[in-house]
């Protein structure tokens, strides 16, 4: 039974990146909805989901901001040629930045050019956010083993490179998805309890 006037103890923020296409969205619902969309639209303007979860006796409740097709935006400028240097690009991207705790830093197993472009992504992510910020690197779609494209020793070596937590999952299928956003979170706790 839910106590919906539960105190809070703590809010997370925590920020969905990576490339377009990657399953940010679908991460999200399935964490916070148990769901999966199979023909989900790209969402417009900067949103974010919550769920209110117990760590240590703690109700931490996690506020989890997905791009919502802004990645163009959420870029580096060295990524892509456009509006990068804009006013409305960095309030935009400090603003989705601003407060976060946590990251996780999605792509693609099977699409090896989303693998390519987390170096840029956590450069962003490192130019934005707080230094003590706790990043997943996420490798999603971990359900279509005949398509791989990014090895999982490549992933697991950059991140130790790197200092991240690594997982693959699938939102399809529900595998390693709360863990992934449960690890961030714990680790978060630990971090500033
Ligand atoms: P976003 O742009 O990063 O938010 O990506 P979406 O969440 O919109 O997902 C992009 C596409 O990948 C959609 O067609 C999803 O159905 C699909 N997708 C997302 N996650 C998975 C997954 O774990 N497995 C598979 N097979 N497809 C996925
Ligand atoms: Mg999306």
């Amino acid at each position: 039974q839910r106590d919906f006037n539960q105190k809070i103890d703590y809010v997370f923020k925590v920020v969905l990146i990576g490339d377009s296409a990657v399953g940010k969205s679908q991460l999200l619902a399935r964490f916070t909805r148990n769901e999966f969309n199979i023909d989900s639209k790209a969402t417009i303007g900067v949103e974010f989901q919550t769920k209110t979860l117990v760590i240590d006796h703690k109700t931490v409740k996690a506020q989890i901001w997905d791009t919502a097709g802004q990645e163009r935006l959420g870029l580096s400028s060295s990524m892509y040629a456009g509006d990068g240097g804009s006013p409305r690009y960095r309030a935009v991207t400090s603003a989705y930045y601003r407060g976060a705790v946590g990251a996780m830093l999605v792509y693609d197993t099977t699409k090896r050019q989303s693998f390519d472009h987390v170096a840029r992504w956590l450069e962003e992510l490192r130019g934005h956010a707080d230094k003590n910020i706790v990043v997943m690197l996420v490798g999603n779609k971990s359900d279509l083993g005949s398509l791989r494209a990014v090895p999982i020793e490549d992933a697991k070596e950059f991140a130790q490179r790197e200092t991240l937590f690594f997982m693959e999952t699938s939102a399809l299928e529900a595998t390693n998805v709360e863990s992934a956003f449960v690890t961030v979170l714990t680790e978060i706790y630990r971090i500033i309890s």
